[in-house]
């Protein structure tokens, strides 16, 4: 049988319905992040009723063990890792709903839609006589909503060898290739003085000013944020850094003890995670030397920066499908957030993201579309196939 037939074959055994199903299933399980165990289970007994051996990895999270399932093929080869993460942001729970062409409800984009579509795909390839060659590896896992978790359960996972050849996360970007993103660190700043809030005419002479301080961080860093805009990437952008949050003060006549200030660094590929931690640190040593206040940084580092190896094998393999399943391949183009990909990457391990056409992450108003749930079901059964039987074939 040819590639493409194969391809064509456990594309045209994606069901829409089970697909729907699934992913109200998942939707239903409220799961914030470090709480994500009731989807992780919903997970596990819908695998376990399909018939498949479910494993619960702890990945040093007892609180949500992983779950990870295998459809191995009839000969060894290279493994196909489905990735995603099962758990929300901590926003009121809005449960499943179909309303006309879209799945609504927590996590409906972000990624339990997605999630729902890889498990499809999965289902699909088996019901199609499954694989000849390799394995299709399926791990969900929670942690990855920064700032409730940076990503560490997916780190152990990886560092004890539940880990693919290659990987596809079925997060929500559709409409490009994306080969390269900037790394992230979230920022938290608090500035502070010695003794207490007093009226602003009885502070004593020489107290530093918290609000000044935080004035002169604000001001350090829109400069580093202009000397930034030269370090670019052709594909993931420009560095930067970003102040989202800024408070102190709690009348407007008495004399404040703390500023705090909270925001983003980006990072293109290329640059190093610790350099960039370094210059920070300096710039708020600095900072609390010059003003005389005292200044608390946390700095979290949520994801190094990305680069798509455009030579790994899985990705013509997923252009490929994408041809026989959307008509087209896709072009080349940024990730404009961070996601597991970025795990792999750090281990060169070869990820895509490619999920449905999808909105409203991070609010109340999630939606995925269906016709695009489908599809991205079956460019995952395609690609599977494919990736399978390269295994096989040396020449490939
Ligand atoms: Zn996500």
């Amino acid at each position: 049988m040819s590639q493409w037939e194969a391809g064509r074959r456990a594309a045209g055994c994606v069901d829409r319905e089970r697909l729907l199903r699934i992913a109200e299933r998942l939707i239903a399980a409220p799961s914030p992040t470090g709480t994500a165990a009731p989807a992780l289970d919903a997970l596990g007994s819908l695998l376990e009723e399909e018939g498949f051996d479910v494993e619960r990895p702890e990945g040093g999270h007892p609180r949500a063990p992983a779950v990870v399932a295998r459809l191995d093929g009839t000969g060894p080869g290279r493994v196909l890792q489905f990735d995603g993460h099962l758990d929300t942001v901590h926003l009121p729970f809005v449960p499943p709903r179909v309303d006309g062409g879209e799945l609504r409800g927590s996590g409906a984009a972000d990624m339990k839609g997605g999630m729902a579509a890889a498990v499809e795909a999965m289902l699909a390839v088996r019901d199609a006589g499954g694989l000849a060659s390799g394995s299709i590896l399926l791990v969900a896992h929670d942690l990855h909503e920064a700032p409730w978790g940076y990503g560490e359960q997916l780190e152990a996972l990886i560092a004890q060898g539940i880990r693919g050849n290659a990987v596809l996360i079925p997060e929500p970007l559709c409409a490009h290739l994306p080969v390269a993103g900037r790394g992230q660190a979230c920022w938290e700043v608090t500035i502070e003085r010695d003794g207490p809030p007093v009226h602003e005419v009885m502070r004593p002479e020489g107290q530093p000013d918290v609000i000044a301080a935080g004035a002169k961080l604000v001001e350090r860093l829109m400069r580093l944020d202009a000397e930034l805009a030269q370090q670019t990437d052709p594909e993931a952008g420009r560095s930067s850094v970003f102040v989202g949050l800024i408070h102190a003060g709690e009348i407007y006549n008495q004399f404040p003890q703390a500023c705090r200030l909270e925001g983003t660094r980006r990072w293109v590929p290329g640059i190093g995670p610790a350099e960039v931690e370094n210059e920070f640190r300096g710039i708020i040593d600095n900072l609390a030397r010059a003003t005389g206040t005292r200044i608390r940084l946390r700095y979290q580092r949520v994801r190094d920066a990305f680069r798509l190896d455009l030579g790994d094998p899985i990705v013509d393999d997923f252009q490929s499908a994408m041809e026989q399943v959307n008509g087209s391949r896709l072009r080349p183009g940024p990730k404009p957030f961070v996601d597991d990909g970025n795990c792999f990457a750090a281990w060169g391990i070869a990820a895509i993201t490619h999920g449905p056409r999808a909105g409203g992450q991070h609010t109340l108003e999630e939606w995925a579309s269906i016709d695009d749930l489908e599809r991205v079901a079956r460019v995952y059964a395609a690609t599977a196939v494919r990736y399978g039987a390269r295994s096989r074939d040396p020449r490939r």
